[in-house]
């Protein structure tokens, strides 16, 4: 395994003004990082972020991307144009977009499959709800979702990024523990494993009220390979001990 990635999440947060405080914080403070870095903004904000973090450790990416190419698609955003903002990253098939916007696990594949032909890395989220958990179908779910994008994007899967965010941990405060994210993360292993013989190279992260107090004990785990960051990725400091402990 190559250095954890540590992403933010920023979601829908930010202000030119916010942003570029935020930014100048955080490189201010970051110095030589022990992981690799990214911050996926809002789409109207990549352009700053090009412009912000061009030449620094901190890669940038988007927090979608369109399973088409081009066309008449209006209101989505195509890999080529994160491509001309210098992405390296797109989230794709976060809770929050299977949840409110009807992504099912088959067009989270086929975006993850756009973002790789066009060289960019999807972050493909992956989670069961409370519900799912509490009915014993994590481990069911979360591997019916990544099954779906192993079966589109074949043996390209060395080249995602996983994320493992339960989605009762999203924004609660509700972390889930070392040991309950390890067993899912070890879980999403043998997956891989069985879909490439290189199943170490694939970063799964953990995502879910990740934190400066808790990120050193989740991120200690063997097959926690860096975090998915949601709120603490709007706090300069909260970001940067979260990268320092990986
Ligand atoms: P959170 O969000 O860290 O605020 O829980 C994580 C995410 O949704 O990516």
């Amino acid at each position: 395994m190559s250095k954890k990635l540590i992403a933010g999440n920023w979601k829908m947060n930010g202000s030119l003004a916010a942003n570029e405080a935020l930014v100048q914080a955080m490189l201010a403070g970051i110095g030589q990082p022990p992981a690799e870095v990214a911050l996926c903004a809002p789409a109207p904000y990549l352009a700053q972020l090009q412009a912000l973090l061009q030449g620094s450790p901190i890669a940038w990416g988007s927090q979608d991307v369109s399973a088409h190419e081009q066309g008449a698609y209006t209101g989505e955003i195509s890999v080529a144009m994160l491509k001309d903002f210098g992405c390296r990253y797109a989230i794709v098939g976060h809770s929050e977009r299977r949840q409110y916007h009807g992504e099912t696990d088959e067009i989270v594949a086929a975006k993850a499959q756009r973002a790789l032909s066009s060289g960019i890395t999807p972050i493909v989220c992956v989670g069961e709800t409370l519900a799912e958990r509490e009915a014993n179908e994590t481990e069911s779910v979360v591997k019916r979702q990544l099954a779906a994008v192993i079966h589109t994007v074949g043996h390209c899967i060395t080249e995602i990024v996983v994320a493992y965010e339960p989605v009762w941990a999203i924004g609660t405060g509700k972390t889930a523990t070392p040991e309950m994210a390890q067993a899912v993360h070890a879980v999403l292993r043998a997956q891989l494993a069985a879909a490439t013989t290189n199943p170490k190279r694939v970063h799964i992260l953990y995502g879910g009220s990740m934190n400066a107090a808790n990120a050193a004990s989740l991120l200690a785990q063997p097959d926690i390979d860096g975090g998915l960051i949601g709120g603490a990725s709007l706090k300069a400091a909260d970001f940067l001990q979260i990268v320092a402990a990986a």
